[in-house]
């Protein structure tokens, strides 16, 4: 059981890394197309960009799926990753978007933090020059601003 929850939230600090990646050089790089919908005004609730929700959830379910075919870990994994996702959405779209009627605001210096980097992130319009990728992770804030000011010039 113990090792189950050790692969369980391994898998969840490791999807922050793998997160922060995919962010940086896919969806801002050759899956931009996908991503762009979000960095742009938009009206309704649904965007091109949760089509990578989608495949999220689509490879936690192809480990579950494995795990339960004999591959056990695997299936915490997948849990893993779901949770992820989960976590991505509460944070992503309810807290720093507030795409929901009672969005909870920042109570603390981390969550504060947090909230001021991604709109750092979305302070450049186009797919490069951006700053700060993560979703739980954040440098800090005078670190990011430096950052935004050399990529202006
Ligand atoms: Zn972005
Ligand atoms: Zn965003």
């Amino acid at each position: 059981m113990l090792f189950n929850l050790a692969v369980l939230f391994g898998t969840l600090v490791a999807m922050e890394g793998v997160g922060t990646l995919a962010h940086k050089y896919v969806m801002h790089g050759w899956g931009w197309w996908l991503h762009r919908s979000h960095h742009e005004p938009h009206l309704g609730m649904l965007e091109t960009n949760d089509l990578y929700l989608l495949a999220l959830g689509l490879i936690a379910a192809l480990l579950v799926a494995l795990g339960k075919a004999g591959h056990a870990p695997l299936q915490w994994v997948g849990a893993g990753v779901a949770g992820y996702g989960v976590a991505y959405v509460l944070a992503h779209d309810g807290f720093f978007h507030r795409h929901w009627p009672r969005a909870p605001r920042p109570v603390n210096r981390y969550l504060k933090r947090l909230h001021r980097a991604h709109r750092l992130h979305h302070a450049v319009k186009g797919r490069q020059g951006s700053v700060s990728f993560g979703f739980f992770y954040a440098p800090p804030l005078r670190v990011l601003k430096r950052q935004l000011k050399q990529r202006r010039g």
